[in-house]
């Protein structure tokens, strides 16, 4: 049988064996058939929109749709080619150092990424390259290098260490200090520090750590010992949420120790999955050692990326976003969020076996815990699969150190989540509290949910 177009597509030889599945078929198949196989197996992926896991956006608006289709064969690194998409990359990364107070955004230095992982590595690695070339000058050993987090960061930080041989020192977190906030230290910093991560949205709960007071630790430190230790800003979320919703919130460029700031344009700056930035505060701040030149306009262009080619659509696709939304827009859509996060978190304290971690005021995001773990009958991961079966995608996972006998559930309000579809899912969570209250006997635990991004 051939696959032929006379044939109804359905009753085509397809890739019904399973060995086509794992080795490249012997024939061609229809384009239109082979659509269908794809477009239906990616049928049974969850629905983006109702994935309240993740913080990556699900949707834009049909000019950023157009857009993306009239881009999508752009590769970022060919800036010869494409001068234009070079140009915006440039006026993006300047208008963030500007949102970020940047003491001069002429000074300033930063690119995009394909996300905050490779903007925090690029981050990482400019601090452990100036620590090296001062400890180097200094005549003292710089090969123990080691960067200071809470024991909440985002996995992108554990890469970083475990590539680039740094020693990860992670600060545990506690009831009484629920996220990296300066205290203690002092125990964890010495003269092998290349810098001190502060996170501004913490992936588990969505809180920020309050970088002024992390800085004010780090200058007394400097007073007493004469360590001067860098502060790089893990904005994923948040950098691109506290300048319009907590503008007088000092996190950033504001303060003088704050030597870099990654986000994610594809997190709360509102792009499709694919692009993050990284501004340093001053060019002294990046090592010219890290940057490569690529041949431009028959010139040359600085680069500094982990990847040589990757998508240049997201880049038009973010300065759209600037256009489109300005500061007004910008500020009325993370509002938007942020009312419905603190509706969600309300209502779902109201329920009564919850007790909330965060209410969502700082990044739109926040977790819960079940008041009385040991004697309810139910486990989040058991809330979770009743969501799970409307659609719903609410992710159950325990804590990091040394909260890990503590286990929470997370909502990220993206834009899209409206009122109108969270009342919908405040009430799927009352229907599944009720279900889940009316079992006789103890629902056995299961593994994590799949669906928990870091
Ligand atoms: C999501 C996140 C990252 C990783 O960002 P990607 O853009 O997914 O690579 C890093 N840090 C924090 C705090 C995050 O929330």
């Amino acid at each position: 049988m051939t696959d032929s177009e006379l044939t109804p597509i359905f009753d085509r030889p397809t890739s019904e064996s399973a060995a086509a599945r794992y080795r490249l078929g012997d024939e061609e198949m229809l384009p239109e058939t082979a659509y269908q196989i794809v477009h239906d197996e990616a049928q049974l992926d969850g629905n983006a929109r109702l994935n309240l896991a993740t913080f990556v956006s699900t949707w834009m608006d049909d000019y950023a749709d157009k857009l993306y289709a009239e881009s999508f064969d752009k590769n970022m690194i060919d800036k010869d080619e494409y001068p234009s998409t070079a140009e915006v990359e440039d006026r993006c990364w300047r208008i963030l150092a500007d949102l970020w107070h940047a003491p001069s955004v002429e000074d300033a230095i930063g690119t995009s990424t394909t996300g905050s992982s490779e903007a925090c590595m690029l981050g990482g690695l400019a601090l452990k390259r100036l620590w090296q070339h001062k400890r180097k000058a200094e005549g003292k050993d710089a090969t123990k290098p080691n960067l200071v987090m809470s024991s909440a960061v985002q996995v992108c930080w554990e890469k970083f260490c475990n590539y680039w041989d740094v020693e990860m020192r992670l600060m545990p977190i506690s009831d009484d200090h629920k996220v990296l906030d300066g205290h203690d230290l002092e125990k964890y910093v010495d003269e092998n520090t290349i810098g001190v991560v502060a996170i501004m949205g913490v992936t588990y709960t969505g809180m920020y750590e309050p970088v002024k007071q992390i800085a004010a630790a780090l200058d007394e430190i400097q007073a007493k010992t004469g360590l001067d230790v860098p502060i790089h800003v893990d904005g994923a979320s948040g950098a691109m949420i506290a300048p319009f919703l907590q503008p007088d919130l000092e996190w950033d460029f504001r303060l003088e120790r704050v030597h870099s700031i990654s986000t994610s344009g594809h997190k709360y700056g509102g792009v499709y999955p694919g692009v993050g930035w990284v501004v340093w505060r001053d060019t002294q701040w990046l090592p010219s050692d890290l940057v490569f030149e690529v041949s431009y306009l028959g010139g040359n262009m600085p680069t500094f990326a982990l990847n040589f080619s990757r998508p240049g659509a997201q880049i038009l696709l973010q300065y759209y976003l600037f256009l489109r939304l300005g500061f007004a827009g910008y500020t009325a859509m993370q509002q938007a969020c942020q009312d419905v996060a603190v509706y969600l978190s309300d209502g779902i304290a109201k329920l009564g076996p919850f007790e909330l971690w965060n209410d969502g005021t700082d990044i739109p995001v926040f977790a819960w815990y079940l008041k009385d773990e040991t004697s309810a009958k139910w486990t989040l991961y058991d809330l979770a699969d009743r969501l799970r079966m409307k659609g719903w995608i609410v992710p159950a996972y325990p804590m990091p150190a040394d909260l890990t006998h503590l286990t929470v559930q997370r909502i990220v309000v993206r834009n899209g989540l409206s009122r109108d579809l969270a009342e919908k899912l405040l009430a799927d969570i009352a229907d599944a509290v009720r279900y889940l209250e009316l079992l006789e006997s103890p629902m056995p635990a299961e593994g994590h949910t799949p669906g928990f991004t870091h």
